[in-house]
């Protein structure tokens, strides 16, 4: 089977429509999603409703926390919190009853799902050897996949310890014997410099984990924030990647 795996949406339909069908077109049969649904974008209900309907398994992030009320904003930055602020006063209650029934950790088959670590799901980014080593420790599956970064990356547990590695897009990488993570990168708000949508694909029986750039409309994205009255930056970041 394929597994579209995305993460960060961040209410960017137009992002996550082009995503969902460059995976169809490769012949993904389910979504995982990483968390952070919502927050930043201009179409958080619309978002949750196509993945919804998908029946995409997701997990829970700080900015879905954040847009139901379980969580405060205190540890976001104002224009985040700003955000936070908008998508939560324009949530509809089937897209907050969805996001307040997720779970932060999800297990499917091989795979353990988390939106920042398995020790913080919530908070941790998987940036550091520390942060890594904390999250296999209680990795109990082979695989785990997370995100909250908005950068792609391939993390392994070997002998030798944690090795990170920045996956090529369109090269299919094994998924190998010892504990393996892989983030997807970000959907809806890319971080790495490359502003176009960034998610893998799953293939379950080559046994294999391919990441994938996919264009979108930006200008569209751009264009329904600021009608959505969204804060300027975070539109002007979408051209950037940043
Ligand atoms: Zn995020």
């Amino acid at each position: 089977m394929r597994i579209a795996l995305i993460s960060d949406v961040h209410s960017n339909l137009v992002a996550l429509e082009a995503v969902l069908a460059d995976a169809a077109g490769r012949g993904a049969e389910a979504i995982w999603n990483l968390g952070d649904t919502v927050g930043y974008g201009p179409d958080p209900n619309d978002v949750v409703a196509r993945l919804s309907e998908a029946g995409a398994v997701s997990v829970l992030g700080n900015h879905d926390a954040a847009a139901t009320g379980a969580i405060g904003t205190d540890w976001f930055n104002s224009l985040a919190a700003e955000a936070a602020a908008w998508t939560r006063a324009h949530l509809e209650p089937e897209t907050a009853a969805y996001l307040s029934g997720l779970s932060e950790v999800a297990r499917e088959g091989d795979w353990s799902l988390a939106h920042g670590t398995l020790r913080q799901p919530l908070w941790e980014y998987l940036i550091t050897e520390e942060a890594a080593e904390g999250h296999f420790a209680l990795q109990e599956t082979p695989y785990s996949a997370v995100g909250h970064t908005h950068v792609p990356l391939l993390v392994r547990q070997g002998t030798a310890g944690v090795e990170g590695e920045t996956p090529v897009p369109g090269e299919a990488v094994a998924l190998g014997e010892g504990l393996l993570c892989v983030n997807p990168g970000s959907v809806g708000q890319p971080r790495d410099g490359d502003p176009q949508s960034s998610y893998a694909l799953i293939d379950t029986e080559a046994g294999t984990v391919t990441h994938y750039r996919v264009p979108y409309d930006i200008g569209e994205t751009q264009r329904r924030m600021e009608e959505a009255g969204l804060p300027r930056g975070l539109a002007e970041r979408l051209g950037y990647g940043r």
